[in-house]
């Protein structure tokens, strides 16, 4: 059974986070490593960046594994990668060649037997081609460090944070120096890690900066196994739907009760975003 990936039918209520798009590269995988590309299809090219023209450079080759950076998904085809971003309301699905294409589905990948197709309603999302070193891409060579790798631990996390006044949250929140913490995920962390989010990045110690990086972690790891938080109506590579909402320690919960000491929940500004966090159990 070919796999249903993103949320096809109603748009999500937040934009694709890392875990999202994670979940959606490990149900991508096993269904195009190993396939040979036919070519593509272009319905709608003016996405966020024009679809270039060099797209169809696809056609002959084979995809060796599908890979992530940050909230890109990269289709590595060995000599050249396709690249792939979800942008606001963007999903991925694999469905049987020949599957008649709907409204706002903009570009397919032709495979023997199967199609990956974009469906991309804002049309934030991305669709480039590259044969130059990955890594040296402008969209990817200024990205911070993966959270999830063995790269970020306590004693990185204090060392970026010396030279930095900003409060914490907002330092999270920067992907030049860590990609893809997210303003839920952000919230999150810090309220387990017992971290108020307006302290200044600098003063934080390596022993909370220790437990900061574990929470990170944890959080986003968690938000994986649920499926990913945004999408409620994801559809699983298995194609059973229903994973569930995750139940949230303090984003979105403004007014209502702490779910450790009771007391309530407060929110400010910061930034552009809104923060979320216990006023008795972050100090
Ligand atoms: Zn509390």
């Amino acid at each position: 059974m070919l796999g249903i990936f993103g949320a096809p039918h109603k748009p999500p209520l937040h934009m694709p986070e890392l875990p999202e798009v994670e979940v959606t590269r490990r149900g991508l995988e096993p269904q195009l490593a190993g396939q040979v590309i036919l070519g593509v299809a272009v319905r709608e090219p003016r996405l966020r960046w024009p679809v270039p023209k060099d797209v169809h450079q696809l056609a002959g080759r084979t995809v060796k594994s599908v890979r992530r950076r940050g909230k890109y998904l990269l289709v590595d085809c060995g000599a050249g990668h396709l690249i792939l971003h979800l942008g606001m309301s963007g999903s991925l699905r694999v469905l049987p060649a020949g599957t008649p294409a709907q409204k706002h589905d903009h570009f397919d990948l032709l495979l023997a037997d199967r199609i990956l197709r974009l469906r991309d309603p804002r049309r934030f999302g991305a669709v480039l081609w590259t044969t130059a070193a990955i890594d040296t891409h402008p969209l990817l060579a200024h990205l911070g460090i993966e959270p999830l790798s063995a790269a970020l631990h306590g004693a990185r996390l204090h060392q970026l944070t010396r030279p930095h006044r900003t409060a914490i949250k907002s330092f999270l929140m920067d992907g030049r120096r860590i990609v893809g913490v997210g303003n839920i995920y952000a919230n999150e962390s810090l309220f387990r890690a017992g971290i108020n989010p307006r302290t200044p990045a600098r003063k934080l110690s390596l022993e909370r900066c220790d437990r900061l990086v574990g929470e990170i972690k944890a959080t986003l790891r968690a938000a994986i196994r649920a499926g990913g938080s945004s999408l409620r109506d994801f559809v699983g590579s298995d194609g059973s739907a229903g994973y569930f909402q995750q139940r949230y320690w303090v984003y979105d919960r403004a007014g209502q009760p702490c779910r450790r000491c009771g007391g309530l929940i407060r929110r400010i500004q910061q930034g552009q975003r809104s923060t979320f966090y216990c006023p008795t159990c972050q100090r």
